[in-house]
């Protein structure tokens, strides 16, 4: 199953949240690959010991094709974790890809060659709705949308679902948000309770039972090169992400199981 982590807003927690999911997934004994779509790279330099040991990235496979995936994956430092690895250069997928006409469906064929290795793919997105996104919409079988729990928290979602229905019509019709995960939540602020109530209305059953509070352990642990099961494994996060991972692996179960 692929997992598209999305939400245009910045710093929502998409790169915290792929990270330490992916990281209880394998974990958990599934075989997981992260695929960091961000030119920002977030995502490989908290989890890759050394990104710098080979040239080539994400981007030389999408636009070049002159590289198989397999080549720009490397083991991470969370046990069991793959990570396809991006590097600045993905800067320059849009203004390659654009104009292309199968510029939107680079990704996805491309992972049609590790597919079958892996129980689950996440893939980690910038925070804009541009072509690397709609790429991983297109690549992805599910939808992962972290919102922060603040103010103005909703603002934005309207644009992602509205592309979301775009991407089902034309090209991915099997598309459905697995769910809706409240992260940074702070249960002391009038705030931070608000902004849970707003995201219930707006999504309902779609937000997980799980909410991922504000935690100074969740910030430090990428500085380590760790996830928070190996940095803080008692801490609240940990607990959370854990509880999290569960709940997506049981709604990835019942949706399979309903179309066996
Ligand atoms: P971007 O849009 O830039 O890719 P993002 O949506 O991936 O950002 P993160 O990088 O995961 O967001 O988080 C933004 C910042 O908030 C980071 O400094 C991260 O360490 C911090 N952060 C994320 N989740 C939490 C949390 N639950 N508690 C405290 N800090 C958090
Ligand atoms: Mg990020």
């Amino acid at each position: 199953m692929i997992i598209a982590v999305t939400n245009q807003k910045g710093g929502v927690g998409k790169t915290t949240t792929t990270l330490n999911i992916s990281a209880a997934l394998a974990f958990m004994g599934k075989s997981t690959l992260l695929v960091d779509t961000d030119p920002q790279g977030h995502s490989t330099v908290s989890c890759v010991m050394d990104p710098f040991s080979i040239k080539k990235s994400l981007y030389d496979v999408l636009v070049k094709g002159e590289e198989r995936i397999e080549n720009v994956i490397l083991k991470s430092t969370i046990p069991g974790l793959d990570v396809a690895i991006s590097k600045i250069s993905m800067a320059k997928l849009e203004p390659s890809l654009l104009g292309e006409i199968d510029g939107h469906y680079r990704l996805k064929d491309t992972l049609e060659d590790v597919k079958k290795k892996y129980n689950f793919i996440l893939i980690d997105t910038p925070p804009t709705l541009g072509l690397i996104t709609l790429n991983s919409l297109v690549a992805a079988d599910k939808i992962l949308i972290p919102i922060q729990s603040s103010y103005l928290s909703l603002e934005g979602t309207d644009d992602l679902l509205e592309t979301i229905e775009k991407v089902k019509k034309v090209t991915n019709i099997g598309l459905e948000i697995i769910g809706v995960v409240i992260t940074m939540h702070d249960k002391r602020t009038n705030i931070s309770k608000d902004a849970v109530d707003r995201i219930k209305k707006a999504f309902g059953r779609k937000v997980f039972r799980t909410v991922i509070s504000k935690s100074v352990k969740l910030e430090e642990s990428p500085a380590y090169k760790e996830s928070i099961f190996t940095f803080a494994p008692y801490s609240v996060g940990a607990k959370q992400y854990k509880n999290l991972a569960e709940e997506i692996v049981k709604r990835a179960k019942v949706k399979k199981n309903r179309t066996s």
